[in-house]
């Protein structure tokens, strides 16, 4: 199949979760199965082998599955990209929305050299308030983000819209409207 047709196969629609009137995209069935997470992954490869990428950067805590394989294959370092409160060396932080409230992002000031060319990755966008954030503190350490990239885009959010209006380059596998 098409690797759209292999994502729709293997991605589920878990309703009213994390609560009422939510339709929660589940994207564990897809790296459960070996053939089509290699699919994923071969295809974003491919799509950066020639980027010299130095680090990809991975969102707590699903960009990390995703991510991990990356850096993996490009030959890159990893960068956790986390939660506030978890990471023990020093750091600088950004806010984000949440639905109630604000979450915090941290990065480890020590993990990016000025000039590096990143990779972002995470596994969904819906509003890009996640991946703004991150951007924000990669830019802060001086880093060059060739892209950002997600294995599913949620168009009707605007999220995705709204980051690449603002300049930085935003690649999908899947769109669900
Ligand atoms: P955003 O900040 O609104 O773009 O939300 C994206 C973040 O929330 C990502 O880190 C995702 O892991 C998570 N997320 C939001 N909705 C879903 C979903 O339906 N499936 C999987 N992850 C989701």
């Amino acid at each position: 199949p098409s690797l759209p047709a292999l994502l729709r196969e293997h991605i589920r629609t878990i309703p009213d979760w994390p609560k009422p009137g939510v339709q929660f995209r589940d994207l564990t069935p897809l790296y459960l199965d070996a053939g089509a997470f290699r699919r994923v992954v071969d295809a974003l490869v491919q799509r950066h082998a020639g980027s010299d990428i130095d680090r990809v950067a991975g969102i707590d805590a699903r960009g990390f599955i995703l991510g991990a394989v990356l850096a993996h294959a490009l030959g890159a370092g990893f960068i956790p990209i986390r939660k506030q409160g978890k990471l023990p060396a020093p750091t600088i932080g950004e806010a984000y929305a949440l639905e109630y409230g604000q979450g915090v992002l941290e990065v480890h000031t020590d993990a990016i050299t000025p000039g590096q060319r990143l990779l972002l990755v995470d596994d969904l966008i819906a509003t890009g308030g996640t991946l703004s954030a991150a951007r924000r503190l990669i830019e802060r350490l001086g880093g060059q983000l060739v892209e950002a990239v997600a294995i599913a885009d949620l168009p009707d959010l605007g999220g995705s819209a709204q980051l690449r209006d603002s300049g930085l380059p935003i690649h999908t596998l899947i769109q669900f409207e």
